[in-house]
């Protein structure tokens, strides 16, 4: 059977562009990310334990993020930067736990460097009807200024999949939520078929996003780092 193309993604600090795994592994040599941590190392201030945190959708694993966030910080900032980046549609409850539904829940006051060490992975659900289900990985852990003055900093995160319209083959910038909800139907259009769809029961087409809660409860974006 042929290998399935892994989406890829580009490092933030050097721009090269890998798969998830490659970037795990790239992250930790980049020498221009060891440059950046040089940088903020001889900069004032306390240094912090950091975490390197592989996140990813569980069920759709093209879409994924590398974060390095600050042990200090807890998981109600990690949901908060969830929230913004791929998951809030209308204010839904979620829980972090250990190994899904089946774990307990842990609080979300809960300090990042309390609950994780290289190898730890927690599970994150947004919404427990339509839930989705976000895997975090704690892949290292150093000591060090942080990069930024957020508790969390976006080192990578997977290009856009790239689909076609269902019409013409073209690439596809938007989704049709009544293809989708109603006939079971990808519902990918590309801006021209978008124009001249007939479906408007769930309104107008909506513009693709980089996230795996799309067309999600009429998840709609804009999936954009929150800062
Ligand atoms: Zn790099
Ligand atoms: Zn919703
Ligand atoms: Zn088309
Ligand atoms: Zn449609």
């Amino acid at each position: 059977m042929a290998r399935r193309k892994q989406s890829r993604g580009k490092c933030a600090f050097c721009g090269r562009e890998m798969t998830k795994g490659g970037l795990s592994k790239h992250l930790s040599s980049c020498s221009q990310r060891q440059e950046t941590i040089d940088a903020a190392n001889a900069k004032r201030g306390a240094a912090k334990q950091l975490y390197h945190l592989q996140v990813q959708d569980a069920w759709s694993p093209d879409f994924w993020l590398h974060l390095e966030m600050n042990g200090d910080a807890t998981l109600q900032d990690l949901d908060y930067y969830l929230r913004a980046i791929w998951l809030e549609c209308c204010g839904h409850l979620s829980r972090f736990s250990f190994g899904g539904w089946g774990g307990g829940e842990i609080a979300k006051e809960t300090r990042i460097d309390r609950i994780f060490e290289p190898g730890v992975e927690l599970t994150h659900i947004y919404d427990f009807g339509t839930s989705s289900e976000t895997l975090i990985k704690a892949v290292r852990a150093r000591e060090g200024k942080p990069l930024t003055a957020h508790p969390i900093m976006l080192m990578a995160r997977n290009n856009t999949p790239e689909v076609v319209c269902v019409e013409c083959g073209k690439p596809a910038a938007y989704l049709c939520m009544e293809c989708l909800y109603e006939y079971d139907e990808p519902g990918w259009l590309c801006a021209e078929h978008a124009e001249t769809h007939p479906h408007d029961n769930y309104g107008d087409p909506v513009p693709l996003v980089n996230s795996p809660r799309l067309g999600m409860c009429g998840y709609d974006g804009p999936a954009e780092p929150p800062y």
